[in-house]
């Protein structure tokens, strides 16, 4: 039996998976396979407004949003974002959280000025930046929702007066937001939404129509709202198998009901991390990650000892990020609760044997 922690792709839930290998055979009794049905068929533009209509329903997003399925991954957002727009304004804000908030940046810096109102690099980004100002004249503020490397997740989005824009490919769907408080959301789908293979963006039509100057079509945010999301072939399966994912979410009492389990999980966890006299979390405790638990041990000798002997016993992907180093336990929405409960035994094992 195998505890899958991945970071991404994550998890899905077998009866997914299941529909999704039943699809690959024959969909729907069609005679034909998911694979090779047109993206342009009524059945498949169906598949693409029911993907659509469930992150509506989910995530309560307002009338005002579009709900775009693109590719490309939550990278290409890094750079259709100040494309789309910084080009042609002065400047635009980001908040340094991590890895992927660096890189982030580094697109940004390419298409105009970058202020950086805040940033927890002095302390290997443990934390959050709180009390932040944004300038007046700022294009939009980006934020990353959850840091998915090193573990840490804001609880509070501040209102700044500039338009919000976040990257919440590792914690969307996980527990409720207000999607009125953002002016753009994305998420590559891997990380808690289905497989690899889509992004999926939900921006305010008032941000798109503020868009002046012209854009690529393939990084052209209004060309897939006016397309449907059917600008060019759209990346047909990953859409498929994230909305039977976002079908099992809702079955599973929506985001409502998955963010109890969610906070369950991740008590649990680091419950263990905090009582174990091995292990240390790297987060502060106010800003821990309830999708991605980063722990490391008091003694980095041993940490080699402790994935051999928690990989033996069916934990799989609970490495650290190669530039943080110690453990990642990712809890994403279709990892179960006893998969935590027996990595909190491996843990407990791991300590008995140590100090006998
Ligand atoms: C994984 C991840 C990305 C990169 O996603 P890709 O889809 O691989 O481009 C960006 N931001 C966050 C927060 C992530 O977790």
């Amino acid at each position: 039996m195998k505890h899958n922690f991945g970071a991404g792709p994550c998890i899905l839930p077998s009866s997914v998976m299941q529909q999704a290998a039943d699809a690959v055979l024959n969909w729907n009794d069609s005679g034909l396979s998911i694979l090779e049905v047109s993206h342009r068929s009524p059945e498949f533009e169906e598949v693409v407004l029911k993907t659509q209509l469930l992150v509506r329903e989910l995530l309560n997003v307002p009338k005002n949003y579009s709900v775009l399925c693109l590719q490309g991954g939550a990278s290409t957002q890094f750079s259709m974002i100040p494309m789309n727009f910084l080009q042609g304004k002065t400047i635009a804000s980001y908040l340094d959280t991590g890895y992927f908030a660096q890189k982030a940046i580094k697109e940004a810096r390419l298409f105009g000025d970058v202020e950086i109102v805040g940033s927890s690099r002095d302390k290997d980004y443990a934390y959050i930046p709180d009390h932040y100002h944004v300038q007046h004249a700022s294009a939009y503020l980006h934020v990353t929702s959850n840091n998915t490397i090193e573990g840490t997740e804001i609880f509070d989005f501040h209102d700044t007066g500039v338009p919000l824009i976040c990257d919440m490919s590792s914690d969307i769907f996980s527990r409720k937001i207000n999607v009125r408080d953002f002016d753009l959301i994305y998420a590559g789908a891997q990380k808690n939404m289905g497989p690899a293979g889509m992004t999926l963006v939900i921006v305010k039509n008032d941000l798109l129509d503020s868009v002046k100057h012209q854009v690529p079509s393939m990084s052209d945010y209004r060309i897939y709202r006016d397309n449907q999301s059917m600008f060019n072939t759209p990346p047909v399966f990953a859409i498929y198998v994230s909305m039977l994912n976002l079908l099992w979410l809702k079955n599973e009492g929506g985001v409502e009901g998955i963010e109890i389990q969610n906070k369950k999980k991740a008590q649990m966890l680091y419950a263990e991390i905090d009582r174990n006299s091995l292990f240390v979390g790297n987060a502060n405790l106010a800003h821990r990650s309830r999708m991605n638990v980063t722990f490391r041990m008091r003694n980095p000798e041993i940490e080699s000892d402790f994935l051999a002997f928690a990989s033996e016993r069916g934990m799989v992907g609970i490495k650290g990020y190669r530039t943080v180093g110690g453990f990642r336990a990712s809890l994403y929405n279709a990892l179960p609760l006893h998969s935590v409960k027996a990595l909190v035994k491996v843990m407990q094992e791991f300590e008995a044997l140590q100090t006998q």
